[in-house]
């Protein structure tokens, strides 16, 4: 059994619509135990193309789909999602990254292939995941420092 944070994101369409409709098809796959996520947050855009918000959360599943298996059911569901990958950065219907996974034991589970990096190289510098990931795995700790600390870091960065 693998417990998966996975960082969930549209800007384009029916924003919540897309992310109640990855949620469902989560909840409906073989070997998933359960889905819980946090609220959905907005937040601006970012990176080199002009787009609108984006609505995020983090989704908590439990599951016995191993990590690559995993990454083949998100990419499925994006798909589902009508997710077109035309330009780099750009809009998305629905958008699905691994941020980060345990085990059984409560230990991270690290993963570093061709197709899949775990944790997700940037997770640890991006509020829109930190925000989210606190809220629903509030004493999540990485390298030392506790969520709520790199949060205000970063804010602090930011402002
Ligand atoms: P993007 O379109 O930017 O979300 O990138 C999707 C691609 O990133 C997928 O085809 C994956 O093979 C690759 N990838 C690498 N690490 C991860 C991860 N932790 N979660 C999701 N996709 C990943």
């Amino acid at each position: 059994m693998y417990i998966y944070y996975i960082g969930i994101g549209s800007n384009l369409g029916d924003r919540e619509g897309y992310l109640a409709f990855a949620v469902s098809e989560l909840t409906n796959t073989d070997g998933v135990r359960s889905v819980n996520h946090s609220s959905w947050i907005e937040t601006p855009p970012w990176g080199p193309v002009e787009q609108g918000p984006f609505l995020n959360g983090i989704l908590k599943v439990e599951a016995t789909l191993t990590p690559l298996v995993m990454l083949d059911t998100i990419l499925h569901i994006e798909r589902l999602a009508g997710r077109q990958r035309e330009i780099h950065w750009g809009p998305r219907t629905l958008d699905l990254d691994i941020v980060w996974i345990e085990d059984e034991a409560d230990q991270c589970v690290q993963v570093n292939t061709a197709n899949l990096v775990v944790p997700h190289p940037y997770f640890w510098e991006r509020i829109f995941v930190l925000e989210p990931l606190q809220e629903i795995y509030p004493q999540f700790i990485y390298q030392g420092v506790s969520i709520h600390n790199r949060l205000e870091e970063l804010r602090a960065i930011e402002s």
